[in-house]
């Protein structure tokens, strides 16, 4: 996932590497946790659906050991192991042995090890299943993020555009901002900076978002937004800005403008960044069914997708979106 592009002061021996790199979730990079449980041997291979039945009454399995298959296969094949449950929950394992209705099926009670939970990545699945067999529902999405393959060439290519004009934006008006973009067309929904000198709470992305909705007969902050003689949705006294898009028409030839359309609000748009969006922003893109969110400086102090919080990645919240990080790396083509 990434894209080359030339350094001009030393062509032949630099270039700079840009990459998108993807904000994930703590627990996708984690090493597989174990659990201890008592295990016991299936005394005869047709016992397996009554012993299934008999340990569904008398101990039903542990809603964190649901990953787990309750039954496996000795190496050799000849027996079949079973999950009892957790020794945490279950105590001494002589309260097994005393145990008739499980003496009539089940012997060789042992404690072994078994994962703690859901494997989250193939390489997650593998680890744990070194000790117990686990259910494994692999997310084509997740794998290929996770793997550099989720972006291909061409929206590499389309979304270092959109990021070097948030950052021409930037260098201009000397504060961050905001593009939303359609990623289905490619065109330009909303082109905004922050707005702080008169609203502490109107950040760029709080501006942008506001964009779209004013496109789609909404919006709160009355920012009084025209389109330019270019399409971009801009606010009336932003000359600078509208000054920077008419006077570089030739850098943004590509860049074409759109319709915030009738859906709700960002749904199915994408966002490029100067800076991480703050807690409050990302609040927002959330609440406003943003698709994905591509960024260039982190937010140390206050960053929502990345720094402080992901809240991309709370697993209780209604709407989750992608985030990428956009890096550069010089490197030496001898390095290639
Ligand atoms: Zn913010």
């Amino acid at each position: 996932m990434n894209f080359r592009q030339s350094c001009k002061k030393k062509r032949k021996k630099y270039f700079i590497m840009l990459k998108f790199v993807p904000i994930l979730h703590e627990n996708l990079k984690r090493s597989v946790t174990t659990v201890s449980v008592y295990v016991g041997t299936i005394k005869k291979r047709n016992y397996a659906q009554q012993v299934l039945a008999l340990l569904k009454e008398y101990y039903p399995f542990d809603s964190s050991l649901s990953h787990l298959k309750r039954i496996k296969e000795t190496e050799d094949k000849k027996e079949l192991l079973v999950i009892i449950g957790k020794v945490s929950l279950i105590g001494n394992v002589s309260c097994l042995f005393k145990d008739e209705r499980l003496q009539q099926y089940i012997e060789n009670f042992i404690h072994c090890f078994v994962s703690d939970s859901p494997p989250l990545t193939r390489q997650q699945f593998l680890e744990a299943s070194k000790y117990w067999p686990v259910q494994f529902h692999e997310s084509k999405i997740m794998k290929s993020i996770i793997e550099g393959t989720h972006l291909n060439e061409a929206e590499i290519k389309q979304g270092l555009e959109f990021m070097h004009l948030v950052q021409d934006i930037f260098s201009t008006e000397n504060r961050s901002a905001a593009v939303i973009v359609n990623p289905v067309d490619n065109s330009i929904l909303a082109v905004a900076h922050d707005h702080t000198e008169s609203d502490p709470l109107k950040h760029a992305v709080m501006v942008a978002i506001d964009t779209i909705a004013w496109q789609q007969n909404g919006g709160a902050y009355n920012l009084k937004y025209r389109k330019n003689d270019d399409g971009f949705c801009i606010i009336d006294s932003n000359h600078l800005l509208n000054n920077l898009l008419t006077l570089n028409s030739k850098v943004y030839q590509n860049l074409k403008s759109g319709s915030g359309g009738s859906g709700y609000l960002c749904t199915g748009y994408d966002i490029y960044l100067t800076h991480e969006p703050c807690v409050m922003c990302s609040m927002a893109l959330l609440h406003s069914r943003i698709r994905r969110v591509f960024f260039r400086k982190s937010n140390v102090t206050n960053g929502g997708v990345q720094s402080v919080f992901k809240i991309h990645c709370e697993e209780s919240l209604n709407h989750h979106f992608e985030v990428y990080k956009m890096t550069l790396n010089k490197r030496k083509f001898e390095d290639i």
